[in-house]
């Protein structure tokens, strides 16, 4: 068999870390692989990977412990919910109940809070047996922190909830395996394979410079422009238009040192407790506020605790001003109000998929085109420079061409019945000939 192991990018994707050929899924397999890894990617000091999400294969869970003892293990929740399933169907719990029980486990999974936690719990407990109960509470009770969606969030696993990105990969590496090939024969295949992901993978990593989306604050995001990738971007700036309101609105709890954000935790990008100072200051974002590793073209990781720092920065390009002169940038409501607006046009276009994505994309396209071209034009009326349009006089007087330069002279009587004239000889000459 062949295990396969994946991790996500900078720009959120999906990227093997290793396949390995094993006998078994015990956990001599996963020693092995943990070990291989240790010794060719994560030695000394490159720190191991903090959050292992697996399935219920008894080999890894046995692994972790010894194998990579400082990481945290998480449980693939889609797994947990089909493992329960299958008890449920062994026990002989009918269709519609399970059907009902299904959606219940989902939400008891994805409990964010302690409080809706327990509420679910009670929900789910009513429809079952005490006898699954009791299995729901010694099997897997000892297991909540690593599959809970209250705990999982606080994990610093890249928004990861289940193994769907390394079984993403199988259909990619199997199609291309078969029992007739050898061990070497398949490693060189899955080497190719491997090598042209990667090769997309830096292009999608290139394709991340040099851009910025446009509805950003431009003067926020300057110094992480072409720094770090837009997917990182795009995290930070739904918390910065958060953070602008709030403070905008003068709602914002400052927190020194915020330690419980799921965008902090999970992802090493700087909360709204955070970002309050730059946004505070009308400074940019500084990329000490940003973990290392959504840089673009990186160096490998070296450091194992991160934490964001906040360093006041001048900007080059903007001339020294008398402090009470400088309007704070990000303070403006109405600025503010266009800025989220944006965001909004991007993010609903990520739940559309193929021809309605086109669709989207024209529209929304010529929406935001039409916009600047009506900034042109008031542009115009403010400045009172722009020459009125030429006005065309109605009347029977007509232009030699329908499309003819608007100074040009109109056509005389004669003219105009000399054109008419040459038409209806050349189109009675047309149907002659038919
Ligand atoms: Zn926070």
């Amino acid at each position: 068999m062949l295990i396969v192991t994946a991790g996500i990018t900078n720009c959120g994707s999906t990227f093997v870390s290793s396949l390995s050929f094993a006998r078994s899924e015990a956990k001599l397999s996963f020693d092995f692989i943990f070990d291989s890894l240790k010794k060719h990617v994560f030695y000394d000091p490159h720190p191991v990977p903090r959050v292992v999400v697996s399935d219920q294969a008894a080999g890894i869970k046995a692994s972790i412990p010894t194998g990579l003892p400082n990481s945290i293990l998480q449980f693939c929740d889609w797994y947990v919910v089909k493992n329960v399933e299958k008890r449920l169907l062994d026990k002989g719990y009918p269709k519609e109940l399970r059907k009902e029980l299904k959606s219940l486990l989902w939400t008891f999974v994805k409990s964010k809070t302690h409080t809706l936690l327990e509420g679910n719990r009670t929900e789910l407990h009513l429809k079952l047996r005490p006898d699954e109960i009791r299995y729901l509470q010694e099997y897997w009770g000892p297991k909540e922190t690593q599959f809970i969606r209250v705990y999982t969030c606080k994990y610093p696993n890249l928004g990861a909830h289940s193994n769907q990105r390394s079984e993403s990969l199988h259909p990619g590496t199997t199609d291309i395996l078969n029992k007739q090939l050898s061990l070497e024969a398949a490693s060189r295949r899955l080497g190719k394979t491997v090598q042209a992901r990667l090769r997309e993978l830096s292009v999608q990593e290139a394709q991340s410079a040099g851009k910025l989306p446009r509805t950003l604050d431009r003067r926020a995001f300057v110094l992480l422009a072409d720094t770090i990738s837009i997917y990182a971007i795009n995290k930070i700036s739904t918390e910065w238009e958060i953070i602008k309101d709030e403070i905008n609105r003068a709602s914002h709890q400052s927190k020194a040192a915020c330690s419980s954000c799921e965008l902090l935790i999970r992802y090493g990008l700087p909360c709204k407790h955070y970002l309050a100072s730059p946004c505070q200051d009308g400074a940019p974002i500084p990329r000490s506020m940003i973990h290392p590793r959504w840089c673009l073209n990186g160096e490998p990781i070296q450091i194992t605790r991160w934490a964001p720092l906040y360093h006041t920065y001048t900007l080059p390009m903007s001339p020294p001003r008398p402090p009470q002169a400088t309007q704070n940038p990000y303070l403006s409501p109405r600025r503010n109000e266009i800025t989220t607006l944006g965001l909004q046009v991007l993010e609903a276009r990520e739940g559309l998929t193929g021809y309605a994505r086109t669709r989207y994309d024209t529209a929304a396209t010529n929406a935001q085109q039409g916009l600047v071209e009506y900034a042109q034009e008031l542009q115009g009326d403010d400045l009172h420079t722009r020459m009125p349009d030429i006005v065309k006089k109605s009347g029977w007087n007509r232009q030699f061409k329908s499309h003819d330069k608007i100074k040009k002279r109109l056509m005389t009587g004669a003219e105009a019945a000399e054109h008419d004239a040459n038409h209806r000889e050349q189109a009675t000459a047309r149907e002659a000939r038919l």
